[in-house]
This record gives structure tokens, C-alpha cells and sequence, in this order.
């Protein structure tokens, strides 16, 4: 199966990811704008079973919330990927480091109520807060029709 490659700005952290995501999404949140200095964050859920850290050490930075942890880059200080307490077997990664473009398309648009009011995202389906976990299931099956190639 083709492997995908993540890198770090420094490139000393390298990621490799076997298999293809379950869901993206773009996240608007007051962290997810801090962490980036961007309007949002791009994410792909991915498999933990097919995601490997292939080079360089991770490190735990963000806000430190229990049972989320978000891994960076200790030298670059890059946002890699984050394991959400809840969403076990998975790992969440930041989708524009890897070199599949297609998977920076956002699915779901979570946190709209701290969107920047000029932001237009082309999500399917938009949350004010995040998606309830019952509602993953069905989701990632919409997602599985209907991502681009
Ligand atoms: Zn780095
Ligand atoms: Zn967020």
C-alpha cells in the first residue's frame, strides 16, 4: 500500500502513514489559532495502527489539556499531530505537512463559533462546537463516498 510522508518545517521529524485517513477537517478554535497563528487548523484522522514516527523525538507542547495531547517538534517547534482522549486507535495529524494534498481538504469545519467571520471553508458539514462522538460513525462513512481521489 503507498505510504504518505509528514515532515517538520526543519525536517529532522519524520512521519510515515500506511492506509488512508478516516475523516478532515478544519478546526476554527481559539487553540487551534494560537498553535498555527493562522485562522484554523487542517486535520487528518488517521489510523494509529498505520502511523509511525520514522525519524527525530516528538515533544508535548500546546495547552497541556488532559487527554489532549498535541506533539510537536522540539527543535522547529512544528505542530505534527494530536491523540484525543476519546477518539483511541487514531491519531489526528496536521495535514498540510504531508505530501498528499488531498487530505488537507476539510471534511468538517469544528468550532465555528470562534471563526473569524471572513473565513469561508468548503466543509460538508459545519459545527458550532465539535461533532458528538455518536455522529463519527456516520460521518466516516459519508467521508469514505465522497473524498476526493
Ligand atoms: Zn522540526
Ligand atoms: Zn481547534
Amino acid at each position: 500500500m503507498a505510504e504518505a510522508i509528514g515532515n517538520c518545517r526543519c525536517g529532522k521529524v519524520v512521519m510515515a502513514v500506511t492506509g488512508e485517513p478516516v475523516m478532515t477537517s478544519a478546526c476554527h478554535c481559539d487553540g487551534c489559532k494560537a498553535m498555527t497563528a493562522s485562522a484554523f487548523s487542517l486535520s487528518a484522522l488517521v489510523p494509529e495502527a498505520g502511523f509511525a514516527v520514522r525519524s527525530g523525538e516528538v515533544v508535548l507542547g500546546g495547552a497541556r489539556t488532559p487527554g489532549l495531547d498535541h506533539y510537536f517538534c522540539p527543535d522547529c517547534k512544528s505542530w505534527l499531530f494530536t491523540r484525543i482522549d476519546g477518539l483511541d486507535g487514531l491519531v489526528n495529524l496536521r495535514s498540510p505537512l504531508f505530501d498528499r494534498p488531498d487530505w488537507s481538504w476539510p471534511f468538517i469545519e469544528t468550532m465555528t463559533a470562534e471563526k473569524f467571520h471572513w473565513v469561508e471553508v468548503p466543509a460538508v458539514h459545519a459545527y458550532e462546537g465539535f461533532p458528538p462522538m455518536a455522529a463519527f460513525e456516520t460521518l466516516m462513512d459519508e467521508f469514505s463516498d465522497r473524498r476526493p481521489g
